[in-house]
C-alpha cells in the first residue's frame, strides 16, 4: 500500500495541475473544517491561505518563461556555456564560417515597410561599425571570446510561408545566423524551408510537433510528441535537435524530466517583444532595442499556431534594423550552436 502510494505522490507532485489542485482542495477542506469547529479558524485561514499561494505560486513559476524553478532553464547565452549541461556537435554541414554568396549583401529585404531607423530600414547598412562587422563577420564569430558581447535571436512557430523564406534572406543579405525553433508538423509540409535554414548555418531546434500546452499533456503524449519532432526534425536535417522551446515557455517537474530524458536542452528567453499581438515593425524594434544587453536571447517568431495563420511580415521588417542598430552597439549575434562553439 505505502509502496504503491509514492509513485503516485510523485507523478502528483510532478505536473503543476496537480500540484495547484492538492493545493487549492487543502486550503477549501482546510476552511471546512474551520467552519465546522474541528480545528481553529483562525489556523484554517492561516494554512488555507498559504495553501492557495502555494498552488498559485506553482503554477506562476511553470508559466513564468525565467527561472529554474522546475529545473534548469537557458535564458540567456551565459547559462549555456561553461555549464557542462549541453554537448553540441560540430555543427557539421552547416556553414557557420561560410562567406556570403556574390550579391547576398544587397538584396532587398522584401515589402519593406519600416521607417526607422532610416539607414537601417533603406536595408543598408546603417554606419562605419556595422560595415565592418557585416565585412568581417566570419572572422568576428571565428575569433569570439567569453568577453564579446553576445546576443542570439531566436524565431518561434515555423516555418511559415511566405514569411520564413523572407526572413531568411534578411539573414543571409545581413550575413548572421539566428535559431529556429520549429514546429514539426510544419516542418513536415515544407521540409525545403529546414533544409534551407541547415544549409545557411542556422541552429535548427524543436518547439514542438504539435504546438500544443505541454502541462496539460499526459506524460506519454509529451514522449511521443518531443521524440515525434526530435525524429522528424532528424530526418529531414541529418541532426538531432539538442536545443527545445516548450509551447508558451510553459514546463514543470514532468515536462522537464521528459525534455532531460530526451537530451534536450531547455532554452526560453530574456526578452520578449511580443511581436504576436499586432504591433508594428517599429514597436518590435523599439522593445527589443529597450530590453536587449549583452547575453539576451531574443523571442521573435516567423510562424504562427496552425488555425490563426497571422501575417509576420511586421517581424520580418523588423529584423533588419535590428540588426544594423545591435551591431552599432557592438553586439555579436550568433546562433545558438554558434556561441556554445565559441564559449566552451
Ligand atoms: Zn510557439
Amino acid at each position: 500500500m505505502v509502496c504503491g502510494a509514492f509513485p503516485l505522490l510523485k507523478v502528483i507532485f510532478m505536473r503543476v495541475l496537480c500540484i495547484m489542485g492538492v493545493c487549492y482542495l487543502a486550503a477549501l477542506i482546510l476552511l471546512w473544517a474551520g467552519r465546522r469547529g474541528k480545528i481553529s479558524r483562525k489556523v484554517a485561514a492561516v494554512v488555507s491561505a498559504v495553501c492557495l499561494l502555494a498552488g498559485s505560486g506553482a503554477l506562476a513559476t511553470a508559466v513564468y518563461p525565467i527561472g529554474n524553478g522546475y529545473g534548469k532553464t537557458v535564458n540567456r547565452l551565459t547559462d549555456l556555456s561553461g555549464n557542462g549541461a549541453v554537448v553540441v556537435p560540430p555543427p557539421g554541414s552547416a556553414r557557420t564560417t561560410a562567406p556570403l554568396p556574390d550579391g547576398a549583401a544587397q538584396k532587398s529585404v522584401p515589402e519593406s515597410g519600416m521607417a526607422i531607423p532610416a539607414a537601417a530600414a533603406s536595408g543598408e547598412l546603417p554606419g562605419p561599425a556595422a560595415q565592418k562587422d557585416n565585412r568581417d563577420n566570419v572572422s568576428v564569430i571565428s575569433s569570439g571570446t567569453v568577453h564579446d558581447k553576445w546576443i542570439a535571436l531566436t524565431f518561434d512557430d515555423g516555418p511559415y510561408p511566405p514569411y520564413t523564406d523572407r526572413l531568411l534572406d534578411v539573414l543571409k543579405a545581413k550575413g548572421i545566423h539566428a535559431t529556429f525553433f520549429l514546429v514539426a508538423e510544419q516542418a513536415q509540409q515544407y521540409p525545403e524551408l529546414v533544409r534551407r535554414m541547415t544549409a545557411e548555418g542556422h541552429t535548427v531546434g524543436l518547439h514542438a510537433f504539435r504546438h500544443r500546452d505541454f502541462l496539460k499533456l499526459a506524460e506519454e503524449e509529451k514522449r511521443k510528441d518531443l521524440e515525434q519532432g526530435q525524429n522528424l526534425l532528424r530526418d529531414i536535417t541529418g541532426k538531432n535537435p539538442v536545443y527545445w522551446r516548450p509551447p508558451h515557455g510553459f514546463r514543470d517537474f514532468s515536462v522537464m524530466e521528459t525534455a532531460v530524458a530526451q537530451s534536450l536542452t531547455v532554452v526560453n528567453w530574456s526578452v520578449i517583444p511580443r511581436d504576436w499581438t499586432g504591433i508594428d515593425s517599429q514597436e518590435i524594434f523599439r522593445r527589443v532595442m529597450d530590453k536587449a544587453d549583452d547575453g539576451s536571447i531574443v523571442l521573435l517568431h516567423d510562424g504562427d499556431s496552425p488555425g490563426y495563420k497571422a501575417s509576420r511580415q511586421a517581424t520580418v521588417d523588423a529584423v533588419a534594423p535590428l540588426i544594423d542598430s545591435l551591431r552599432e552597439k557592438g553586439y555579436h549575434l550568433v546562433s545558438l550552436e554558434e556561441y556554445q562553439e565559441k564559449n566552451r
